[in-house]
């Protein structure tokens, strides 16, 4: 257990990082992604799990600023920049995007969504949520998939979500699984780009860790035995790829109702679970893209001339500040709070609601 002092200790530090108590414990308590760290420390086999649990979530507020300081080095690295020749010539339609939601979200999130990036790619895109929509089906017919898991924002709820995802994509015959959050602008073009540098046959798992660090977990080995491990993973709120070639490898632990067994074993949330069985299973590392984006990053540093090569973008919250991309485009904050709006118009100037083309 954390004695008093260092967790008082402890607490400040994470206030003079902008953040307060009440916050942090907020976090801890409703959100999955925050709750990393007190998943890993709730095994109670190791000793000063707890102090560990703490430290792996400063870790993530010091990995968000050191994004902000550094263009990043390990896992595995990506191929030079430029502009290779691509390894295989794909096309959007060859790539299947998973978008989570849940029913609270359909108006204040996801409408955004189908009003902009969703709507070029509807054939590419399926959207995995928690209830009935008769409205979303009109639009989106069978793309929009009743997961019948629950609504709540618990491990297991988007765990459910994620087995179903992982199901319907392995169905789909396509050559690349990518999923993202219904907070994600996600940019098809730089995103063909970036998968055509690999074969789908290829074993690779591409996305932007969550932590500066590998995440420490402990498997659960049945017999009350545990096994300590460590993985990357890429974290599911800037969105991630998997290839066909290595999904089909994971089938034994992600298809059907064994994600959510695989899930229990290391109980954390879904994007873990998906670099549980990546690194730790089947010893395949991490492919880091920065091209990929949370709001658990500072989006202001993404450049405008930037955007266009963008693959994913977020807008939310960061050290307890409103954070969006600074895209001086086609809508003001207030009309376009996410900046979503202008980013599309940025992309498809031809969009019908798109103000006439102006230099901003
Ligand atoms: N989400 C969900 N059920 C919930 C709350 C959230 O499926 O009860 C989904 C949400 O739609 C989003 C993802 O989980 O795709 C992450 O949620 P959010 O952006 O609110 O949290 P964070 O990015 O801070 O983890
Ligand atoms: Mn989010």
């Amino acid at each position: 257990m954390l004695k008093n002092n260092g967790k008082k200790a402890a607490l400040s530090a994470a206030c003079a990082a902008g953040l307060c108590l009440l916050l942090l414990l907020a976090l801890a308590l409703q959100h999955p992604r925050a709750q990393v760290p007190e998943q890993v420390s709730q095994d109670g086999a190791r000793p000063g799990s707890e102090r560990k649990g703490f430290s792996a979530y400063f870790g993530t507020l010091a990995r968000a600023r050191r994004e902000v300081e550094k263009p990043a080095g390990s896992p595995r690295a990506p191929p030079a920049s430029g502009d290779p020749p691509p390894a295989e010539d794909i096309s959007v339609d060859d790539v299947f995007i998973a978008v989570k939601t849940t029913k609270k979200f359909h108006q204040s999130r996801l409408k955004l969504l189908l009003d902009t990036w969703i709507s070029r790619n509807v054939q590419q895109t399926y959207v995995f949520t928690d209830g009935e929509d008769e409205e979303l089906k009109k639009k989106i017919g069978s793309h929009a998939v009743n997961t019948n898991c629950s609504a709540a924002h618990s491990r297991q709820a988007l765990s459910c979500k994620m087995a179903v995802e992982y199901d319907k994509f392995i169905e789909s015959g396509k050559k690349w699984f990518c999923h993202v959050d219904d907070d994600n602008y996600v940019n098809a073009r730089a995103l063909v780009k970036h998968l055509s540098q690999y074969q789908h046959t290829q074993d690779m798992y591409i996305g932007k860790p969550s932590l500066d660090r590998p995440i420490e977990a402990t498997e659960r080995l049945g017999d009350n035995k545990m096994k300590p491990v460590n993985f990357w993973f890429a974290t599911g709120g800037a969105g991630f790829c998997v290839s066909r070639g290595l999904a089909l490898k994971m089938s034994p632990w992600a298809s059907g109702g064994h994600f959510m067994n695989t899930a229990e074993k290391i109980r954390l949330p879904d994007d873990c679970t998906i670099g549980y069985i990546i690194e730790s299973v089947l010893g395949v590392h991490l492919t880091r893209s920065n091209l990929f984006h949370s709001h658990l990053e500072n989006l202001q540093q993404v450049s405008r001339s930037d955007i266009p090569k963008q693959i994913t973008l977020s807008y939310g919250m960061f050290e307890n500040k409103s954070n969006i991309i600074s895209l001086k485009g086609a809508f003001s904050v207030e009309e376009d709070p996410s900046r979503f709006k202008s980013v599309h118009c940025l992309l498809y100037p031809d969009t019908p609601w798109c103000p006439p083309q102006v230099a901003f």
